[in-house]
């Protein structure tokens, strides 16, 4: 067996039971002696009744071996060491008189009282002395300490360490016992933890333990809020989703974090130690190495940088990076720098670049095709202000009389239609026509040519249209024939008007071109029609025959159509 039971016995308690699987491996003679049976036969029952020491019974848990028919009533202590349960009993209603019950202090070594440590005695896994700076720590009176068990205040997970150092203790292995750190626990609340040595001393018939403890609780704490300070650096290194590098002066990787050894493809071990700009791909290593160097000579800071690097899978990526310098004493010892993939976001940027030229251009493209159309659209309007116009001559060609300039028959019907139709709505008034015809103008034209004739007309027309109102409207009727419609006009006043034409052009000499002025005289018919007796034909046929009149009573005349 690996355990040492004469320490365990001095250690814990005379009364020790160890127990390996479920077998029962030792019982300790002074145990069966207590209970008053021989140790086979205790050892026997034990393994009889299997699981006797119920492990889930707690820190401190009481037992009576009832079947021994002695009954003491034992509070006992279970220690895991080296694959045994170490079971410690101690009485709990008759304890043994403590050997050093009178006058322990006064026994006790001086090294150990004036001692600026801890100290305890033990005898038998009992404390038989304690200091006042050990009560203090643990927070007990010196009688409530004195007569316990020791492994009762040493807390559970160091028990085994507590029994390794007292075992090496035993066996004068100084380092082992050196390495041991205990914890004890206190009515305080904290856990004390103590380094501790000790040896064996001889007081009368007892061998007595003692033990030194130098109390490195404050060391724990500090060692504690170090390892979190780590945890928190390690967090803050490894957990945000950005890579973080220290750069050495030399432009070497001290340290990169996981993310970082993500996006550049490589394990961290490859990455640490080599120079950064083995990463960065070739065209942009001299910009990096002036801007580290610069970094480093100027403390300088460099802000969101962009690089692309050449990673462990042979792609490219592009990231943004920041870099700032990290001194100890006044001197830069290294950078730090954080870079983030902008790969992506590169890409996109590119992307909305492209799309954006190709907008660019369709822009430009709408406005030339908006400009054309433009031009376009003033082409047709344009065109169809010609046409307008074109048409608007047209009509007018269409009314007009070639020669003359006057309106031609066709529109003298249609304009005569009309008035005879306003004739019919306003049947108390009255409309005239006169009909006038040039008098022997065969014989003119016979005499001074067809052109003179023509001449003639025109001048006609010209005295013709100065003779009449605006709203009176005049026409070629035939050859040499004119029409004049007189709306709102009476016999009388167009007799007045056929008259004031007639003695006009009788008075008027017609000149031609060589300079020779002729005469010409013209006949008149009036015909006058009134709402009631609205009707057309009947209107020319009596100017017609008013005209007739007018030529067989010697011409240069007016006649008025008069019923026969
Ligand atoms: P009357 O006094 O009875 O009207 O005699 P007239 O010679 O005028 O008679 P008629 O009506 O028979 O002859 C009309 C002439 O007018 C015939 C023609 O030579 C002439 N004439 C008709 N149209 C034109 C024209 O456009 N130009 C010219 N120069 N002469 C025309
Ligand atoms: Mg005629
Ligand atoms: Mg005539």
């Amino acid at each position: 067996m690996d355990v040492d039971i004469g320490t365990l016995e001095a250690v814990l308690s005379p009364y020790i039971v160890l127990l390996k699987g479920s077998g029962v491996e030792y019982v300790s003679d002074a145990l069966a002696r207590r209970l008053g049976v021989v140790t086979d036969h205790l050892m026997e029952t034990l393994s009889r009744q299997g699981e006797f020491f119920s492990p889930s019974r707690g820190d401190r848990a009481t037992i009576s071996f009832t079947s021994t028919g002695n009954d003491p009533v034992f509070s006992y202590t279970d220690i895991p060491l080296r694959g045994v349960r170490v079971i410690a009993l101690s009485e709990e209603a008759a304890k043994p008189p403590l050997p050093m019950d009178q006058g322990t202090h006064e026994n006790c070594p001086r090294m150990l009282e004036g001692s600026g440590a801890s100290c305890l005695m033990v005898d038998k896994g009992r404390i038989v002395y304690a200091n006042e700076r050990f009560c203090t720590l643990v927070g007990q009176a010196l009688k409530q300490v004195v007569g316990r068990q020791v492994i009762e205040l040493v807390s559970r997970s160091s028990r085994a360490g507590f029994l390794h150092a007292c075992e090496a203790l035993a066996s004068g292995d100084e380092e082992a016992l050196l390495e041991q750190e205990v914890i004890f626990t206190s009515t305080k609340g904290p856990r004390i933890h103590f380094m501790i040595a000790g040896g064996w001393i001889k007081r009368g018939d007892h061998d007595l333990l003692w033990f030194v403890m130098r109390n490195v609780t404050e060391v724990k704490v500090l060692e504690r809020a170090l390892k979190e300070r780590q945890r928190k650096i390690f967090e803050l290194f490894e957990r945000p989703p950005m890579g973080i590098l220290y750069i050495s002066t030399r432009g070497k990787v001290v340290e990169c974090n996981e993310f970082a050894a993500a996006f550049m493809g490589y394990p961290k071990e490859k990455i640490k130690g080599s120079p950064f700009t083995a990463f960065v791909s070739p065209e942009q290593v001299k910009t990096l190495n002036e801007e580290f160097h610069r970094l480093f000579t100027e403390g300088s800071e460099i802000k969101r940088r962009e690089c692309v690097l050449k990673t462990g899978l042979n792609t490219m990526v592009t990231i943004e990076y920041s870099a700032q310098v990290i001194s100890r004493r006044g001197h830069p010892t290294k950078a730090l720098m954080i870079c983030t993939d902008i790969t992506d976001k590169k890409a996109l940027e590119l992307e909305l670049l492209e799309k954006n030229a190709e907008m660019e251009r369709t822009l430009w493209d709408m406005a030339e095709v908006k400009d054309a159309l433009e031009a376009r659209a003033g082409e047709l309007n344009k065109a169809t202000e010609d046409l307008k116009q074109l048409n608007e001559k047209l009509s007018q060609l269409s009314i007009t009389d070639g020669l003359t300039e006057i309106y031609n028959h066709r529109h003298f019907q249609d304009r005569l239609s009309e008035e005879v139709e306003r004739l019919r709505r306003q049947k108390d008034s009255v409309l005239s026509l006169l009909l006038l015809d040039i008098d022997d103008f065969k014989h003119f034209n016979d005499t001074y040519g067809h052109q003179c004739g023509d001449m003639v007309l025109k001048q006609l027309a010209v005295l013709l249209k100065g003779s009449i109102r605006s709203i009176d409207i005049l026409a070629r009727y035939g050859g040499e024939e004119f029409a004049v419609i007189l709306p709102g006009t009476g016999t009388q006043p167009a007799v007045i008007v056929a008259e004031r034409i007639c003695e006009t052009i009788r008075s008027t000499p017609f000149t031609f071109a060589e300079g020779t002025t002729v005469k010409v005289t013209v006949s008149i018919g009036v015909g006058t029609i009134t709402g009631s007796t609205a009707d057309k034909p009947q209107l020319i046929k009596k100017a017609d025959s008013a005209l007739y009149a007018a030529k067989a009573k010697w011409k240069d005349r007016v006649e008025v159509w008069e019923e026969d």
